[in-house]
C-alpha cells in the first residue's frame, strides 16, 4: 500500500521532522519507504491529500478492563475508592465481564488514536482476547499481588501468561506485580527474576500517592523507590507508574538506574493523589510515557485529552517549561521507549510498524495549521480527538471514525447490561 501526498506527515523520527507533500510505503505490517512519489507496480494508492498522519499513540499505563467500571465513583481518594467501591465491583467481575470491558476500551482508544497499551490486571486471558480480536497493539501483564493468595500461583499464572502469549503478533508480554504495599518482598524479588529471565518489563504502581510514602517509609524506614532499589530491583526494565511523590533522592536513583515513568496526571488530579513534578523528572534526564491509568480514574482512555492536560499542568507558572514538541514525545516515543518496544513502534520511520493515525485536514479542530509547528500545536492543545483511519501493523482498524474489527453497538449495550450485577 502507497499512501499518497500526505498533506503533513508527522514524524516523531530523531529530528522531530514534519513533512508535507510525502508518500509512505507500507508493506507486510511494516513501514518500508517514506518519500517523493513512490512507485509501486500492483500497490493500492491511497490519496492522503487531506490527511495529517502522525505515530499511533502509546498509553504507558493502564488497567483496560475497568472500562465497565467507568463512572462507578468519582468523589474518593485512593483508598476508599479502592475498598469501598473498586474491589467489591472486581469481585463480582467476570472473564466474560472483563472481556466485554477490554473491548469497549479498546474501541475508544482506537478512535481517539491509541495503538498501543500497557495493562496490568486480572483475568488477563480475556484482556488478551480483546485485542487479539479489536486488532489494537498492547503490553500485557498479569497483576500480581499477594495479600490473601498464595505466591506461588501468583507467579505460576503470571508466568503462564507470559508463555501463553509470548510470541503473539500484537501482544508483548511483561511481569506486573501491583505495588509495594500489596506484594511481599519475595513476590517482588521472584518477578524481578522472572522480568530478567524472559527479557521483559517490569510495571509497578510507585509512589501514587502521599499516604503510600508514609507507610513505606514508616515500615521500612525509606521511600517505595529506596525500598526498591535496596532490594536490587530498579533497571531499564522498570516501568513506575506515577511517581507522584519522589523526593530529590527518588528522581536521581531513577535516573541512575534508566527507569521509565509512567506520568498519569487526569487519574491523579481525580483521586486527588497530587501532581507528579514532571519537570523536575525532564531535569533529571528521567523517561516519562504518559498514560491514562484505569477508567475507572481517569475517566477517559483519551491520549489527546491527556496530552492537553500534561501541556496546561506543566506550564501552569511558567508557559516555557515544557512544549507542545515535548508533551507529543511522551504519548509517543518516550512512552514506546518505556515499554522497551522503541524500535518497533512510537514513530513513522522506516522499517517500523505500520501504526498509523489518520486526521482530516477540515478537522475544525485542526484548523488553521500555522506551519509544522502548528500541527503539533494542534494534536496537543486543540484536536478534540476523533480520528479518521487508524491502522496497525498495517491493517485498518479505524475507518471514518469508526471500529472496523470491534461491534460498538453490540459492545455498548453489552456493557450496559452487565453493569447491573457489579453495583
Ligand atoms: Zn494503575
Amino acid at each position: 500500500m502507497i499512501l499518497q501526498n500526505i498533506r503533513y506527515l508527522v514524524t516523531q523520527n530523531e529530528d522531530r521532522e514534519v513533512l508535507e507533500n510525502i508518500d509512505l510505503r507500507v508493506e507486510d505490517s511494516r513501514i518500508t519507504e517514506i518519500g517523493k512519489n513512490l512507485s509501486g507496480k500492483n500497490m493500492v494508492k491511497v490519496d492522503c491529500s487531506d490527511r495529517i498522519i502522525m505515530p499511533g499513540l502509546v498509553n504507558a499505563h493502564t488497567h483496560v478492563s475497568m472500562a465497565l467500571l467507568r463512572g462507578i465513583s468519582d468523589n474518593k481518594g485512593l483508598d476508599e475508592w479502592l475498598n469501598e467501591d473498586i474491589f467489591p465491583a472486581e469481585e463480582a467481575m467476570g472473564e466474560y465481564d472483563a472481556y466485554v470491558g477490554a473491548l469497549l476500551g479498546a474501541a475508544e482508544m482506537l478512535k481517539s488514536g491509541t495503538t498501543t497499551f500497557n495493562d496490568m490486571y486480572f483475568h488477563m486471558d480475556s484482556v488478551a482476547k480483546a485485542v487479539e480480536n479489536s486488532g489494537i497493539r498492547a503490553l500485557l501483564s498479569k497483576g500480581m499481588t499477594d495479600m490473601e493468595d498464595e505466591i506461588h500461583d501468583q507467579l505460576r499464572e503470571a508466568l503462564d501468561f507470559v508463555k501463553n502469549y509470548g510470541g503473539e503478533e500484537r501482544i508483548n508480554v511483561g511481569i506486573a506485580p501491583h505495588a509495594i504495599y500489596t506484594c511481599s518482598n519475595e513476590l517482588l524479588s521472584y518477578g524481578k527474576h522472572y522480568s530478567e529471565m524472559h527479557d521483559i518489563p517490569f510495571h509497578i504502581h510507585v509512589s501514587e500517592t502521599l499516604d503510600e510514602n508514609k507507610d513505606v517509609i514508616e515500615e521500612h524506614g525509606m521511600s517505595p523507590i529506596e525500598y526498591l532499589d535496596s532490594h536490587g530491583l530498579l533497571d531499564e526494565q522498570v516501568i513506575a507508574a506515577h511517581g507522584t511523590w519522589l523526593s530529590k533522592n527518588d528522581r536521581k536513583i531513577i535516573a541512575e538506574k534508566n527507569v521509565s515513568v509512567a506520568h498519569n496526571p487526569a487519574a491523579n488530579l481525580k483521586l486527588g493523589s497530587g501532581i507528579a513534578d514532571v519537570n523536575a523528572m525532564r531535569e533529571n534526564g528521567i523517561n516519562i510515557g504518559l498514560g491514562t491509568d484505569g477508567p475507572a480514574s481517569n475517566n477517559s482512555l483519551n491520549l489527546f485529552q491527556e496530552m492537553k492536560l500534561t501541556g496546561l499542568l506543566h506550564k501552569r507558572d511558567d508557559p516555557t517549561r515544557i512544549t507542545e514538541q515535548e508533551v507529543l514525545d511522551m504519548a509517543t516515543v518516550n512512552s514506546a521507549r518505556a515499554l522497551g518496544l522503541e524500535e518497533e513502534i512510537g514513530s513513522i520511520e522506516k522499517g517500523k510498524k505500520a501504526d498509523l493515525v489518520m486526521i482530516s485536514t477540515d478537522e475544525p479542530s485542526m484548523s488553521p495549521v500555522y506551519g509544522k509547528r502548528g500541527v503539533v500545536s494542534n494534536l496537543v492543545f486543540s484536536f478534540n480527538g476523533g480520528v479518521s483511519e487508524v491502522l496497525v501493523g498495517g491493517e485498518l482498524v479505524v475507518e471514518n471514525g469508526n471500529c472496523v474489527e470491534i461491534d460498538e453497538e453490540t459492545i455498548v449495550d453489552e456493557a450496559e447490561r452487565l453493569k447491573q450485577k457489579l453495583v
